[in-house]
């Protein structure tokens, strides 16, 4: 195991060529302070949390000093913003600490949000405030606990230097993010549009080796990376659709190579299911609603897709392209499979998983509180009542209750399994807590203050969210009235 100065760096970006980046070192935040400290994710990199030492860490992820072997630098990357091009984007305050294997040969990626400005910050800061940051710090480890592919975050420093955002003076903090893989669609979208296909090529060759090595020595490597990438893609978003989760900004340069969820902003889950639902104010027309998740990631697939015509033909990539609408309604429905606790398929799933959501839309009902009653669904008149107090708010099932239970009580005589063992597959994909916006918000208000205790209680809830919690018990009910109010923007 090591040491925050032992770790074993090796920089596999800085050997790109130059135009791959900015060499610039953090600029170090003011009276950095340690908010929290995934010892978690530390093991990723063979850190041993023991060995941590808290001032030290703070120096370093406060951009104070640098880690032994770290050589920071700014990735650049386009893309498209809102369906606009944008030939301006790169890391404007986020930088790449360095890459640290670890013994099991992993490679990971230490990246440093809100480092200060570089070459592609335009009219930005360079930092992020300590609200978004808890939010990224938040969200990490409760995607993980849920199973959804993510990034994650080793560390949360705080600061007393402040910044605005939309108007107001704000504290600033960093979070350390670590995930395998930095690259954007938007990366490639850069050497497209720049017609650099040299560099495209070399960009390409270094996400085979890295990501995909068990496509080099496919007929077409390329045409074969871009096809995981689009199945990766559909399946990540059918978990977001599965589960309630609105990204709200899924832009190119937010879109990860290897389908995780990346470049956490206004995110939601959603409290009541509205496919319309937008989660980011500044998004006025609403491209990034919910419902539209599935078909933005395709149009991003196709912008990703573009930007490799120099390396693959068009006519071998238009029909992975086109695979991509069957790809997600498969993911969709094996998603729902689970959640429903179905081990067989059947024809009729599709329409039961339709109607289901209908009913959801109909009575806004908070989906992960309804599949997680519907994990002990037994057919009683208890189990009814409850599943009717979660969609109507009254002990009366309402009539497309009803209609959907009926389906649901004959497409589980299909089924081989017993209640019980129902039960227990359900319960390890159903939620008994997510992260509720309000949640994240009484953390965010309560640090702002100086107390740290619930995003540490918050982690510890998250990272099993499928366990009962007899001290949380709370966060299982309805939420607040204030929670729909909650005003989420880019900056958040
Ligand atoms: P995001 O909305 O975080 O995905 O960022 C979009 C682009 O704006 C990226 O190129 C970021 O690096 C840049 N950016 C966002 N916020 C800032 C900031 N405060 N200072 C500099 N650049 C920023
Ligand atoms: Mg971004």
């Amino acid at each position: 195991m090591a040491s925050l100065e032992s770790l074993n760096f090796d920089n596999s970006y800085l050997r790109l060529p130059e135009n791959f980046y900015q060499q610039v070192k953090p600029t170090p935040l003011r009276d950095p302070f340690l908010i929290a400290f995934n010892a978690e994710v530390a093991q990723l990199l063979d850190l041993d949390p023991c060995e941590v030492n808290p001032p030290l860490l703070t120096k370093f992820f406060s951009g104070q000093e640098l880690l032994p072997g770290s050589a920071p630098l700014a990735m650049k990357y386009t893309g498209h913003q809102f369906g606009v091009y944008n030939p301006e984007l790169g890391d404007g305050r986020g930088l790449l600490l360095g890459e640290v294997v670890n013994s099991q040969n992993q490679r990971w990626d230490l990246h440093l949000k809100g480092a200060g400005k570089t070459a592609f910050s335009r009219f930005g800061d360079g930092r992020a405030v300590l609200r978004s940051s808890i939010r990224e710090y938040l969200i990490s480890e409760a995607m993980y606990g849920l199973g959804i592919p993510t990034t994650r975050a080793l560390a949360l420093v705080g600061s007393e230097e402040l910044a605005m955002r939309d108007g107001m003076m704000e504290p600033c903090a960093t979070v350390l993010r670590v995930t395998q893989c930095h690259i954007r669609f938007g990366h490639f979208e850069y050497f497209y549009h720049t017609r650099q296909h040299e560099d495209l090529k070399r960009l390409a060759d270094y996400c085979l080796v890295r990501y995909f090595p068990e496509h080099l020595n496919s007929e077409n490597p390329y045409l074969a990376m871009f096809r995981t990438v689009v199945e990766r893609s559909a399946t990540l978003v059918a978990k977001w659709q599965a589960y309630g989760f609105v990204h709200a900004v899924l832009n190119t340069d937010n879109m990860s190579l290897i389908g995780e969820t990346f470049d956490y902003g206004p995110y939601s889950f959603m409290d009541e299911y509205k496919p319309g639902m937008i989660s980011n104010h500044n998004d006025h027309q609403g491209r990034y609603a919910f419902s539209q998740q599935p078909a933005i990631v395709h149009w991003n697939l196709s912008a990703l897709a573009q930007a490799l015509l120099p390396l693959i033909d068009r006519d071998s990539l238009i029909p992975v392209l086109d695979s991509y609408p069957d790809l997600y309604t498969q993911a969709e429905l094996t998603e729902f499979r689970k959640r429903l606790g179905l081990q067989s398929q059947s024809k009729e799933d599709k329409d039961l998983v339709q109607q289901l959501l209908t009913l959801f839309t109909k009575h806004s009902v908070d989906m992960n509180r309804f599949f997680r009653c519907l994990s002990s669904y037994d057919g009683s008149d208890v189990a009814i009542e409850a599943l009717s107090e979660l969609t109507n708010k009254t002990t009366e099932p309402s009539p497309e209750l009803r209609k959907w239970l009926d389906l649901y009580d004959k497409r589980l005589i299909q089924e081989e399994s017993d209640n019980s063992t129902r039960h227990h597959s359900m319960l390890e994909v159903n939620p008994r807590f997510v992260l509720r916006n309000y949640m994240a918000e009484e953390a965010i208000k309560e640090a702002t203050e100086g107390d740290f205790t619930l995003i540490h209680n918050l982690i510890t809830l998250l990272s099993s969210p499928m366990q009962e919690n007899p001290d949380f018990m709370h966060y299982t009910e309805a939420p607040p009235s204030w929670a729909g109010s909650i005003f989420l923007t880019c900056s958040s």
